[in-house]
C-alpha cells in the first residue's frame, strides 16, 4: 500500500448533540474507516453506533445530485434563476412577509448565518425558522427569562463533577450515548453519586438511576414548584446567593407554597417517600445537575417547565460551579449554532432580539443592508399555518423533512399541496418533504460539508470537508449566497469559502458588544484559512478576556439582565393542552429510538442500524393490552382527532397504564402509515413556540 495515499481528518459527528469528533481515515480518495478523536473534549475517543456507522450511511445511493425544476433535470443557473425571479415576483406583489425560509440543525452555522442574512436583513422579513424550533426553543426562551440571555451554564465535566445528577426528561442512554456512557463511568468512579430519572416510562437510562420517579406525565411543574417549596420550607435556600445574585424569589414561592409534599405526589402520581428522596438529594448533596431534554422541550408548558428547573437551582445556589447547574441538552448536531446566528424567527444575529431597536440598528449597521426585519417572523408551527392559509406564498425547505417531522401531518401535507412555490435543498432525493417540491436543489453532506458546529456544552467544533462535493451538488451558503446575488443584492454575499463567512459572524459578534452580550467569539475575529482548517474545539465566548474560551459561565454571579442578576419566574402548574376523553383515552408519547436519526432518511440506509429495532412499534401497558386484546406483535391503529398510524404491539410493563409510546422515525420508504406525527394537534407552547410532542390524547385499536 502507498502510505502517502493514507491520511487521517479530524471532523464531527452530524448526528445529536453531544457533538462527537471523529477522525475518518481517508485511503486512496476513499473514507475507509472512522474513529471517536481521542483528543475532542466531548467524546475522548467514545463513539455511539450512530457515529461509528456513519461511513455505511455515505455512500451516493439516494442522493440528489442534479437541481430539477418539476421533475425535469436542468443547470444551476437556470434552477438559481428561477428560484430568484419568483421570490422576487412574490415579495414585490405580496409583500416580504409572503415568503419564508424552514431550516435545520443540521445546516453548519456558516450556511445558517447566510440565511439569517439574507431573510432578515436583505428581504427584510424575520419568516425563518428551524426545525430546531421542536428540539430546544423553550429552553432557550427559559433562559432568556431568568438570565436575560439564551446562556448554558454548564459543561460536561460537571455531569462528572456533580454528587446529585437528575435526568429530566431525557433517555440519555439512546438519545446521547456518549453522555450517558460518561454518567456510567462518573457513577463507577463515585459510587456515592444519586441519580434520579424522571421520566413516566422506564427505559434504558432508568437502568443507572438510584430513584426512578415514573411521574404522571405533564406534571413537572408541580414537581418542580414542590422542590421550590421544599427548599425555603426546610430552610435551604442559599441567602447569600439569592441575596446577591438573584430577584423575584417571593414571586416564585408565591406559586410554589401550595406545593406541599403529599400534594404533589398526589398530582404526579408517586409516593410521598420516593419524592421526599428526590428533594433530599438534590437539597443536601453539595452539588447538582439538572439534565434536561426533550420530555421538558417538547411541551405545552416547555418554557415554564425549565424556568421551575431553574428557579431550583437559583434557590439552592446550585449554579456557576463545578458539578452544579441546569443544563439543557440540544437533539441535533448544530442547534446551538443556529441559536447563535439567529436563525429562530424571533432572534437576530448573534443572540441579539429582533423586537430590540438598538439590536435591529447594530446589525442593520454591521451588515450595511438595505433593510431590517423589526418584528419576529412565522415560528415552525405557525409557519406551516400559514402556507396553508395562503399568507405565505413560498417556502424554500433546506436540510430537514417537515412532512414527518412536524406535528398535525395531514395538515402540512395539505399546506404543501396549496403553496405556490417550494423549493427543497437535501441532500436525498426522495424525503415525503421532496413529493411536493417545486425545484430541488442538491446540497451536500456529512464528510463534504465545511464549516463549524456547536454542541450543547458551548463548544464549537469543525465538521471538515473531506470529499468533494458529487454530482452538481452545492453547499448550502453557496446556494444561499447564489440565489441572493441573482436577486440583486451582490454587497452582502461574496463570500468564497466558509472561513469568510465565520469570520464575518465572529466580527458581528463583538460588535458594539463590551461584555452586554453572552455569545461573543471576537477573540476569533480575523481568523484565516489555515487557522480556520486548524482550529481546535473551543467553548464560546472566545473574547480578549476568555481567549481559550470559558468552560463555565455566571460562575462571577453575574447575569446579563439589565439588574445584573438573575430572575426567579413564578411559574403555575397547568395541564396539558391535549386531554384525554372518553373518545382519545390514551396518552400518547413519543422519542426516539438508540441507533436512527430523526426520519431515518440517512440512517435508515444501514443495516447495522436498522438491526437494532426493524419496525414501527407502540408500547402499552400488559393491562391496557390484555383489555384490548392486544398481542405482541400484532398491529395496531392508533388514531387521534388528527391522523392514524398503523404499527407494532409491543407489550411492556415499564408502560404506565393507560399511556402509550410511540418512536418517531418512520418515513414513508420503511413504513408507509406508520407517521407518527400525524397523531398530534398543532398545540405550541406560548412563550417559545415548540410544539407538544409528548402528550396527545389517542385511542388504540386492533387492526
Ligand atoms: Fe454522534 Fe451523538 Fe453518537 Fe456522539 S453520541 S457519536 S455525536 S450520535
Amino acid at each position: 500500500m502507498n502510505k502517502k495515499a493514507v491520511n487521517l481528518k479530524q471532523t464531527t459527528c452530524p448526528y445529536c448533540g453531544v457533538g462527537c469528533g471523529i477522525d475518518v481515515t481517508v485511503n486512496d480518495s476513499k473514507l475507509t474507516r472512522v474513529d471517536g478523536s481521542s483528543e475532542h473534549p466531548a467524546n475522548f475517543g467514545r463513539l455511539c453506533i450512530k457515529g461509528s456507522s456513519v461511513l455505511e450511511t455515505n455512500d451516493l445511493s439516494g442522493r440528489l445530485l442534479q437541481p430539477m425544476i418539476a421533475n425535469a433535470t436542468v443547470s444551476w443557473d437556470e434552477a438559481t434563476r428561477h428560484v430568484a425571479d419568483k421570490f422576487n415576483q412574490t415579495i414585490a406583489k405580496y409583500g416580504a412577509d409572503s415568503v419564508a425560509f424552514y431550516v435545520s440543525g443540521q445546516l453548519l452555522t456558516e450556511d445558517y448565518y447566510v440565511a439569517n442574512k439574507l431573510m432578515k436583513g436583505y428581504i427584510g422579513s424575520a419568516n425563518i425558522d428551524t426545525n430546531s424550533r421542536l428540539c430546544m426553543s423553550s429552553a432557550v426562551a427559559a433562559y432568556k427569562r431568568a438570565f436575560g440571555s439564551d446562556t448554558v451554564p454548564c459543561n460536561y465535566e460537571d455531569i462528572e463533577d456533580t454528587d446529585c445528577l437528575v435526568l429530566l426528561g431525557s433517555n440519555a442512554a439512546w438519545t446521547h450515548p456518549v453522555l450517558f456512557q460518561r454518567m456510567e463511568r462518573a457513577k463507577q468512579l463515585n459510587p456515592n453519586m444519586k441519580v434520579v430519572v424522571i421520566d413516566p416510562r422506564k427505559s434504558a437510562t432508568t437502568e443507572l438511576a438510584d430513584l426512578h420517579l415514573a411521574i404522571k406525565p405533564g406534571t413537572d411543574v408541580a414537581l418542580l414548584n414542590g422542590l421550590l417549596n421544599y427548599l425555603f420550607a426546610n430552610q435551604l435556600i442559599d441567602n447569600e446567593f439569592v441575596s446577591l445574585s438573584t430577584e423575584g424569589l417571593e414571586l416564585a414561592l408565591e406559586q410554589s407554597k401550595l406545593w406541599t409534599l403529599e400534594k404533589v405526589a398526589q398530582v404526579c402520581d408517586i409516593t410521598v417517600q420516593e419524592l421526599e428522596t428526590y428533594y433530599k438529594w438534590f437539597a443536601h448533596s453539595p452539588t447538582a445537575v439538572t439534565f434536561y431534554c426533550m420530555g421538558v422541550n417538547q411541551s405545552s408548558q416547555g418554557t415554564d417547565k425549565a424556568n421551575a428547573i431553574i428557579n431550583c437551582h437559583l434557590a439552592a445556589g446550585k449554579i456557576g460551579s463545578a458539578g452544579n447547574g441546569p443544563f439543557s441538552i440540544t437533539g441535533q448536531p448544530n442547534a446551538m449554532g443556529g441559536r447563535e446566528v439567529g436563525g429562530l424567527a424571533n432572534m437576530l444575529a448573534a443572540h441579539m432580539d429582533i423586537e430590540n431597536d438598538k439590536h435591529t440598528d447594530l446589525v442593520q449597521r454591521f451588515w450595511q443592508s438595505p433593510r431590517i426585519a423589526k418584528k419576529a417572523g412565522a415560528k415552525a408551527v405557525d409557519m406551516f399555518e400559514k402556507v396553508k392559509s395562503g399568507d405565505i406564498k413560498a417556502i424554500w425547505i433546506m436540510a430537514t423533512n417537515p412532512a414527518v417531522s412536524l406535528p398535525n401531518g395531514n395538515e402540512v401535507a395539505k399546506a404543501l399541496e396549496a403553496c405556490p412555490l417550494v423549493v427543497v435543498s437535501d441532500c436525498v432525493d426522495n424525503t415525503d418533504t421532496m413529493e411536493w417540491a417545486d425545484v430541488r436543489f442538491p446540497a451536500t453532506t456529512w464528510s463534504e460539508k465545511n464549516g463549524t458546529v456547536t454542541n450543547s456544552e458551548r463548544r464549537i467544533s469543525r465538521q471538515r470537508g473531506i470529499m468533494p462535493p458529487p454530482g452538481q451538488a452545492k453547499h448550502d451558503w453557496q446556494i444561499i449566497c447564489d440565489i441572493a446575488k441573482a436577486m440583486g443584492f451582490n454587497r452582502g454575499f461574496n463570500f468564497t469559502h466558509p472561513v469568510d463567512v465565520f469570520e464575518e459572524h465572529a466580527r458581528l459578534s463583538g460588535f458594539e458588544n463590551n461584555g452586554q452580550r453572552d455569545f461573543d467569539i471576537s477573540g476569533l475575529a480575523g481568523i484565516n484559512q489555515t487557522q480556520y482548517d486548524k482550529l481546535r474545539p473551543i467553548q464560546w465566548p472566545v473574547t480578549k478576556d476568555y481567549p481559550l474560551g470559558r468552560a463555565r459561565m455566571f460562575d462571577d454571579g453575574r447575569f446579563f439582565t439589565a439588574s445584573k442578576k438573575a430572575k426567579f419566574i413564578g411559574v403555575e402548574a397547568k395541564d396539558p393542552v391535549q386531554k384525554t376523553s372518553e373518545a382519545y383515552p390514551f396518552v400518547c408519547n413519543t422519542g426516539r429510538i438508540r441507533d436512527q436519526w430523526h426520519t431515518m432518511t440517512r440512517t435508515g440506509k444501514a443495516a447495522k442500524l436498522t438491526a437494532h429495532i426493524s419496525e414501527p412499534f407502540v408500547a402499552i401497558h400488559p393491562d391496557d393490552a390484555s383489555a384490548l386484546e392486544l398481542v405482541d406483535g400484532a398491529i395496531a391503529r392508533v388514531f387521534s382527532e388528527t391522523g392514524e398510524s398503523l404499527v407494532k404491539v409491543k407489550v411492556d410493563s415499564g408502560q404506565r397504564k393507560k399511556e402509550l409510546f410511540i418512536p418517531m422515525h418512520w418515513n414513508k420508504q420503511f413504513a408507509a402509515n406508520a407517521n407518527i406525527n400525524r397523531l398530534f394537534a398543532s398545540v405550541v407552547d406560548p412563550v417559545s413556540g415548540q410544539p407538544e410532542l409528548k402528550h396527545a390524547a389517542v385511542n388504540i385499536e386492533a387492526y
